[in-house]
């Protein structure tokens, strides 16, 4: 059996585009000054002081601050702030950046020319400033999967599926057909109860019978996230009947062992859903003791992150890559984003990304200068999220796919909708595996 190597952080700089940091851009002497609706950046002598970067469209800035910079606040300005005289303002949009007390720091630059002012109390001491380019037409050639219409969720009868089927509709309608059509590839391994000691829990491994890495995939941790845990049944079923030479599945089939939990809150999904009330749909994305599992994988109070956890441990130390099926309803998000881990195969996944935000455009889905502040995320540090845990204590680099199922978009239950889920999803499991595969 092959030796996993397991990528930490600083093995994995490699992987990171270049680094574009050097001390001269800080400047000392700026201070940020915020009226109601403004911000501006001011010259003044004495303490504080600004990072400056010429931002471009297309170009994201990961800054990562050592503890003992405050940063104050963050802003694009159109000029160069440096050219300013003592006491003049330059005024600019506020950047909503993410600065997590784990020294991650992270944001976009949107549009040319604007300049991007990092206003720091005391003395500045980022660590780390790097670029990564997010929207290059070269990035999206190449092998891309464009599935056929994949059915929907809200046929009563469900084209492809119906969603307000229970968790064990899911797996018994879904799933159980299959692994009676492959009973030597597929197994299936009962978890244990959820919290409620009600509801089932399942877990499936599909093992070909020579395979070259082992995925962990995950659905329906947030069960109002429909999207998610009915693409993985569908993508894993494709990959099931993957025989055809040109089947991009196929690969997946012939070398990926799969360990699959279909759906982690049984619970949750198994409620009467009401898309339409967003407060149910609030309320189960929790489960039953009104726990978001997805914040539960540090502490591990709740029985169904113990199965989760206690599941993945038979496999970790084969377990290459892991992902996690979610989507999301923000407004802002162009697309998808993932929580990108700084790992090994990062740059496939900002790949992946990118591609998909072309195809949006290329389907009129998306405007031209979308705000991208959220498609690589700095989750992966924090062990509440089943990523982090799986990160952090395996080793594992796992990603959190989000699906935007906002109200500009396709609604997730129609065949549009579902069909360009499974496209994201399925991109993202395509090109890890081939990753992974040719390592
Ligand atoms: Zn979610």
């Amino acid at each position: 059996m092959k030796t996993i190597p397991r990528y930490h952080i600083e093995e994995d700089r490699p992987f990171l585009p270049k680094d574009i940091f050097s001390e001269d851009l800080y400047c000392p002497g700026f201070v940020p000054v915020e009226a109601e609706e403004t911000i501006s950046v001011k010259r003044v002598s004495g303490t504080g002081g600004a990072f400056v970067l010429k931002g471009e469209f297309g170009k994201c800035y990961e800054v990562k601050f050592a503890p003992e910079a405050g940063v104050v606040t963050a802003m694009f300005v159109q000029g160069d702030p440096r050219a300013l005289d003592e006491n003049e303002t330059l005024t600019g949009t506020k950047v909503n950046c993410d600065f997590d007390s784990q020294d991650r720091f992270m944001y976009v630059c949107r549009s040319t020319p604007e300049y991007l002012v990092i206003c720091v109390s005391g003395k500045g001491a980022p660590v780390y400033i790097g670029e990564r380019t997010i929207l290059q037409e070269t990035d999206t050639a190449g092998d891309w999967y464009i599935p056929g219409p994949m059915g929907s969720l809200t046929d009563p009868d469900g084209t492809f599926a119906n969603y307000r089927w229970t968790a064990q509709q899911v797996i018994d309608n879904l799933y159980e057909p299959y692994r009676a059509k492959y009973p030597g590839y597929i197994s299936r391994t009962h978890l244990g109860k959820d919290q409620t000691g009600q509801f089932d829990m399942y877990g499936y491994v599909y093992t070909p019978e020579t395979y070259k890495t082992t995925f962990f995939l995950t659905g329906g941790v947030h069960s109002n996230e429909e999207a998610g845990y009915y693409a993985l049944a569908k993508l894993m079923q494709m990959i099931c009947d993957a025989t055809e030479e040109d089947d991009p599945f196929r690969i997946l089939r012939q070398n990926v062992r799969f360990v699959v939990i279909p759906v982690v809150n049984v619970w949750g999904v198994s409620q009467e859903h009401n898309p339409a009330d967003e407060e149910a749909r609030k309320r189960i994305r929790r489960n039953s003791e009104d726990v978001d599992l997805n914040r539960d994988f540090g502490d591990v109070t709740q029985q169904e992150t113990k199965n989760v956890l206690a599941f993945f441990r038979q496999y970790a130390d084969s377990t290459e890559f892991a992902m996690d099926f979610h989507n999301s309803g923000k407004e802002n998000c162009s697309l998808w984003y993932n929580f990108i881990n700084n790992t090994v195969n990062s740059q496939v996944n900002y790949k992946v990304t990118n591609h998909m935000y072309h195809r949006l455009m290329e389907l009129g889905l998306c405007d031209k200068t979308p705000n991208m502040e959220k498609i690589p995320g700095s989750y992966y540090k924090a062990s509440k999220y089943l990523e982090g845990r799986i990160w952090n204590e395996f080793g594992v680099p796992t990603i959190t796919v989000e699906h935007v199922i906002n109200s500009t978009f396709p609604h997730r239950f129609s065949e549009e909708g579902f069909t360009l889920a499974v496209e994201t999803y399925g991109n993202f499991l395509i090109q890890n595996a081939l990753f992974f595969i040719q390592r």
